[in-house]
């Protein structure tokens, strides 16, 4: 594999996580749930989790502004059109890193008195955190690595991959394509 390259979890793994955290949700929430999905790296996650679910289930979406180092601030740029009002929320994130993103979304959605409000994540790297979220439902603990594929990208790249592997983030810097011909063969 190219320079620093590693799958940390490969496609059945991932299937496996899936069909896991689907039978989790589908038994909490029995009388329906909607899934608020965090634009754009959750996309997959959610397209596969949905399906997998055997209850009753609406999607929608939240796109935010992202994290910039150093300011620690995190905006909404589109809000979901659902009333969440005395209905059971899930907030579907690709990985909870720092916890900003997870934590401003609990307060923001938290505020239309959803009757229960959760987090679910593809991916938890809790070596990154700075404001402690609850997770109720995690698909993956990882260790500190910069992680393409599956939804996570860099500058937009990998989000295709079927497997989720870490990558080395000074060779992206460098050449965010630098994995590109490894991936893709071309
Ligand atoms: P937060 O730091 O927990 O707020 O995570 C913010 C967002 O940063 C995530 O939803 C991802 O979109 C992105 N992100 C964090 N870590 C990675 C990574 O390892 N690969 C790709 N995107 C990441």
């Amino acid at each position: 594999m190219a320079d620093g390259l590693e799958v940390l979890v490969d496609s059945d793994e991932i299937n496996e996580i899936i069909e896991r955290l689907a039978a989790e949700l589908s038994e909490q929430y029995e009388d329906g749930v909607v899934l608020v999905a965090v634009l754009r790296g959750s996309v997959p996650f959610l397209a596969d989790l949905v399906r997998a679910m055997t209850i009753r289930s609406a999607v929608d979406f939240v796109a935010i502004t992202p994290y910039t180092p150093g300011t620690g601030r995190v905006r909404l740029l589109m809000d979901v059109s659902t009333d969440l009002r005395d209905r059971d929320v899930v907030i579907i994130e690709d990985i909870v890193d720092t916890g900003l993103t997870a934590g401003f979304l609990i307060g923001e959605l938290g505020r239309r008195e959803p009757k229960s409000l959760s987090i679910c994540t593809l991916v938890d790297r809790p070596a990154g955190r700075v404001v402690p979220v609850e997770l109720r439902h995690v698909g993956v603990v990882i260790p500190d690595r910069f992680v393409i594929g599956y939804g996570l990208d860099y500058e937009g790249r990998y989000r295709n991959l079927r497997v989720l592997a870490a990558a080395d983030l000074d060779i992206l810097h460098r050449d965010p394509d630098a994995y590109v011909e490894e991936l893709y063969g071309a």
